[in-house]
């Protein structure tokens, strides 16, 4: 049997080595380079039981537990640590609560911590593009094949009851399987199959080199901006020294090659404030990354992960939003079993399934 995966983000890696590691014939086909969208620029937080009462419950769990397993597995580092999690708010320079010594003594006087969120048995980071990479090369490893090119179609027998392939910078590629897992970009091929809308959400993020003066604390910081904007700023450091910040989203449209995707000059320079408020340790000259990605989101807000409807051959793992790189193991175990042997028995797929939302019209995507 041969699989093709289109894109090389965390979960076509993930699914290339499941698939891989069953013996299957795996070629992942990405067109800028692995990990070259929001997989490589995420902060790589993980939590066990944060969607518990949501149909990602099962999912989030399993991945979780994949994530602690697979460093056992994989001969590589991709910083994976357990970490504690902190909710808090940011008081204005006037305000009596400033000066309440901090229960962290990395961050600023007016940083106010509120709550405890995880602790290590809970919550955990990984470097996503280092996963991702780390991943790939495993998959590789188990002979999977990484092609960098562009997946301009899909190719179907002549009734069109089933899938002969991908089309790659317009030749066939064989397979009995496609994947499409192009993150936001998988709406391209609501042009090919019936595929329900899968939209791009635009984040900002400033990543520094911040070495052992941050220890393993996530924050979740309520933030007041003098325009009255209220904004969750999320801190991530990692266990390789860089710290993550992010905060912000907007509705920038998604731009049709991965690899022009910038961040706004504006909404930086926005971050860049809010982080320097946030600890003297976020001084500019310590910033690594200005940078932007897309998270793929569907209408529902939960993934589509499964077979495609009236497509025999064509299966789908996208719309992950901001725990695509939590859930991407969990994604991957679930696919590959379902293409080897026709049932996912690990993690029920149902809540996932393509059919609950209404398929894309193509002709929007013909007239732009
Ligand atoms: C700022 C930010 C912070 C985040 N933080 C976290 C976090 O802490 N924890 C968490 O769990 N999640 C987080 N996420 C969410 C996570 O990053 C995404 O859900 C996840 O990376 C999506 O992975 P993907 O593989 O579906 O898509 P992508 O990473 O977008 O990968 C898709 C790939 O497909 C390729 N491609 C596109 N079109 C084609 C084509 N025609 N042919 C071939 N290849 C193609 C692209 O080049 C790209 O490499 C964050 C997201 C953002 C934006």
């Amino acid at each position: 049997m041969r699989v093709v995966i289109c894109g090389g983000g965390v979960i076509g890696a993930c699914t290339a080595y499941f698939l891989a590691r069953r013996g299957i014939d795996v070629i992942v086909v990405e067109r800028t380079e692995v990990a070259a969208a929001a997989s490589g620029k995420a902060g790589g937080f993980l939590a066990l039981d944060w969607c518990a009462g949501t149909p990602l419950d099962a999912l989030a769990r399993r991945s979780f537990q994949l994530h602690a397993a697979l460093p056992r597995e994989i001969t590589a580092d991709w910083a994976y640590q357990r970490m504690t999690a902190y909710s808090g708010f940011v008081v204005p320079d006037d305000d009596a609560r400033r000066h309440v010594p901090s229960k962290l003594d990395w961050i600023s006087e007016g940083v106010i911590i509120a709550d405890r969120l995880g602790t290590p048995e809970t919550t955990a980071i990984i470097h996503p593009r280092k996963f991702t990479s780390a991943i790939m090369s495993a998959a590789q490893r188990h002979s999977a094949e990484l092609r960098r090119a562009q997946v301009t179609g899909l190719v179907r027998s002549a009734d069109g009851s089933m899938v002969r392939g991908a089309e790659v910078d317009g030749a066939l590629v064989e397979a009995d399987a496609v994947v499409i897992a192009m993150g936001p970009w998988s709406l391209m091929a609501a042009a090919w199959v019936h595929l329900p809308a899968v939209f791009g959400q635009r984040s900002p993020s400033l990543v520094y080199y911040t070495g052992r003066d941050v220890p393993a604390d996530a924050l979740f910081l309520e933030y007041h901006e003098e325009s009255g904007a209220v904004l969750t700023v999320e801190v991530f450091p990692r266990a390789d020294g860089s710290t993550h910040i992010t905060a912000l989203s907007d509705q920038a449209p998604l731009p049709i090659d991965p690899a022009a995707v910038m961040p706004d000059p504006g909404e930086i320079d926005r971050l860049q404030i809010i982080c320097e408020r946030l600890s003297p340790v976020f001084r500019s000259e310590r910033i690594i990354a200005r940078q932007a990605c897309f998270r793929p989101v569907t209408q529902d807000g939960l993934p589509l992960i499964g077979a495609v409807p009236q497509s025999e051959g064509v299966y789908v793992a996208t719309g992950h939003s901001v725990w695509g790189i939590l859930n991407a193991p969990a994604t991957g175990e679930a696919l590959a079993e379902l293409i080897a042997e026709g049932v996912s028995s690990i993690t029920d797929l149902t809540p996932f399934d393509l059919a609950r939302l209404r398929p894309l019209d193509p002709s929007l995507l013909r007239s732009g």
